[in-house]
């Protein structure tokens, strides 16, 4: 690590300013958040930049709010404010909850849910948990606004489909329809994530089968992927039955992951976990739809 170069710091009041500002500098400006990421690659030497376009001073851009539907949750809100937003809590719980064991106090209280998804670190548990949520990024530059799926936004290890001039202004989130039974495990050994799984199971009301469902899987390749054939297979399943169905469907995502080799492990280790956590996750998710609570604890685990 070495020290910070000099650069110039602009603290815009608008979206349009830091949008005009960044279009003027180029690749010379960075966007700055919480600048849990960006310090460090800064101090790394791994970028410079002669300026820093702050974005937490830009009024409601941190807003978390219902919208046609949807949670939308702007750039600048911090992991604290999503842990404890009622719209959150109320629409979307398990957002709440995984909030809440993103790394540690001080990220939490400083990094946002937009840095979090601009950076595209692979190890992300918001990247893997939003898929779930049929999240939509709102990115916004000097030609206009646009909204891209986040399953598009990430494109691999830090890198987005976001264009040099535009900024990501907020994440909308769907809410799972009332009685959707989830559960969000992740595993790691390191500081983030080596591992996080997303369930949803829907149902139609008084029915006992799957009527819908969500499983993405994050972390363990360069971006998060949802599992379309394995959800593909949970479709149609009784609840009281899936423990039948569990490691036929747990095997499919382990073959249709794309795991990758790096500090957390072999893509043949992550690919055999991504077997293991999608069953134990899938049987979570099944035993709270059936009012059950769950009391396997795992070393190294969150269950949210
Ligand atoms: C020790 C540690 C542990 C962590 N553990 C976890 C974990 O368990 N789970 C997890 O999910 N994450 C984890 N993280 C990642 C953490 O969530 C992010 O560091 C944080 O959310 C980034 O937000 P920030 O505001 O600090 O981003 P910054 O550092 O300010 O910015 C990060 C990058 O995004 C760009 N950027 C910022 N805002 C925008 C925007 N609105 N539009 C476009 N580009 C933008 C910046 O230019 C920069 O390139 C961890 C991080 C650390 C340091």
């Amino acid at each position: 690590m070495s020290v910070l170069r000099p650069f110039a710091l602009y603290r815009p009041a608008t979206l349009a300013e830091a949008a005009e500002i960044l279009t003027r500098d180029g690749p010379e400006a960075a966007l700055y958040a919480g600048g849990t990421e960006l310090l460090l690659v800064l101090k790394a030497g791994l970028l410079r930049v002669r300026s820093l376009v702050d974005l937490k001073r830009i009024p409601g851009l941190g807003a978390i709010a219902r919208d046609d539907g949807h949670v939308s949750i702007g750039a600048t809100a911090t992991h604290r404010a999503v842990e404890r937003s009622p719209a959150v809590l109320a629409d979307c719980p398990l957002v709440a909850g995984v909030a809440r064991h993103v790394a540690n106090i001080r990220v939490r209280t400083t990094g946002t849910v937009g840095g979090n998804l601009a950076f595209a670190d692979p190890h992300s548990d918001l990247a893997t948990l939003f898929l779930a949520f049929d999240a939509v990024v709102r990115l916004q530059s000097p030609g206009g606004e646009r909204d891209l799926p986040l399953a598009e936004f990430v494109r691999g290890p830090y890198e987005t489909a976001r264009a040099d001039d535009e900024i990501l202004a907020a994440v909308r989130l769907a809410p799972w329809p009332a009685g959707t039974a989830g559960a969000y495990m992740k595993f790691g050994v390191h500081e983030r994530p080596t591992l996080g799984v997303a369930v949803a199971l829907m149902r139609a009301p008084g029915a006992d089968a799957v009527a819908d469902c969500r499983l993405a899987v994050g972390c363990v390749g360069p971006r998060p992927q949802r599992l379309r054939e394995a959800e593909g297979r949970l479709r149609g399943v009784s609840l009281a039955d899936l423990a039948r169905h569990a490691d036929e469907i747990a095997a499919l995502a382990a073959r249709d992951v794309d795991p990758a080799d790096d500090l957390h492990g072999s893509a043949e280790y992550k690919r055999e976990m991504t077997r293991v956590f999608v069953r134990r996750t899938l049987l979570v998710a099944a035993a709270r739809a059936a009012g059950q609570d769950t009391h396997e604890r795992y070393p190294h685990t969150i269950l949210v």
